[in-house]
């Protein structure tokens, strides 16, 4: 049988870096099939998923700038990373058997559908995986910033933020500081009063203002996400 969730819809936030494995750049095909895999369980409990999937494996506007680009041009090219990622992680939950849909919000009919939130929610409602793509279409956001806009308008309870080599939100950087602890439990006004770097403070407020609660949990482990969603493992609610 089905572990049990409360969940109804949520959204799924990754980090393009999810998807490039130890290769340090771009897409590793066995990692977009893992992270599928832990979709597909999800989608299994009954769950309706969509998901938004950043772009810093291929592109960062930041990156760009720092280099003497326009910083309007390096976004649009992070946002066009965040494409590509999509149409990646839409074949590998296809080859599993799911439908999915890649929605963008810069328009590409050719590639992925235009961002129209009740044609959006119309493929939830019928069990498709739904793949945001190309951010919010604006240049100076997130990809985190994305996953709340979109959260809220498709009426998500929760964004879930899967994470690689870590299980939560941290005091300070664990990586760093072997002392450092974990939250199980952190308000939004704490996480943006003690600057700890779990999304951008425009995702943030976002989400507070909009009471959207956050789920900060390992992705790395092989069940993680079909086990947050049952409550159970290690990870960080924000709230
Ligand atoms: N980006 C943007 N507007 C958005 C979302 C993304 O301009 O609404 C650009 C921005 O340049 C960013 C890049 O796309 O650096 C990739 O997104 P992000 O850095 O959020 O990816 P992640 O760090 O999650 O892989």
């Amino acid at each position: 049988g089905q572990p049990s969730t409360k969940y109804k819809r949520v959204l799924l936030k990754i980090s393009g870096e999810a998807l490039m494995g130890d290769q340090g750049f771009g897409l590793h095909p066995p990692t977009v099939e893992r992270i599928a895999r832990e979709v597909k369980s999800v989608h299994d409990m009954g769950v309706e998923i969509c998901m938004v999937i950043g772009g810093g494996n291929i592109f960062r506007g930041l990156q760009g700038s720092a280099q003497g680009m326009e910083r309007t041009t390096a976004d649009y090219m992070g946002m066009l990373a965040t494409v590509m990622n999509a149409l990646g992680m839409q074949a590998a939950l296809e080859a599993l058997g799911l439908h999915t849909r890649v929605i963008s919000a810069i328009t590409m009919n050719e590639v992925a559908e235009p961002y129209i939130r009740r044609r959006a929610v119309r493929h939830l409602e019928k069990g498709r995986i739904v793949i945001f793509a190309a951010g919010t279409g604006n240049p100076y956001f997130t990809t985190d910033t994305a996953a709340t806009l979109r959260a809220n308008e498709m009426n998500c309870e929760a964004i879930f933020m899967g994470k690689n080599g870590v299980d939560g939100v941290y005091d300070k950087d664990p990586k760093v500081h072997p002392d450092a602890r974990r939250y199980d439990h952190i308000t939004y006004t704490e996480v943006l009063s003690k600057n700890l770097r779990v999304m951008d403070a425009s995702a943030i407020a976002l989400a507070r203002d909009n009471r959207l609660p956050l789920i900060v949990f390992p992705l790395d482990a092989p069940g993680g996400f079909r086990s947050v969603l049952a409550g159970e493992g290690t990870y960080t609610l924000v709230n």
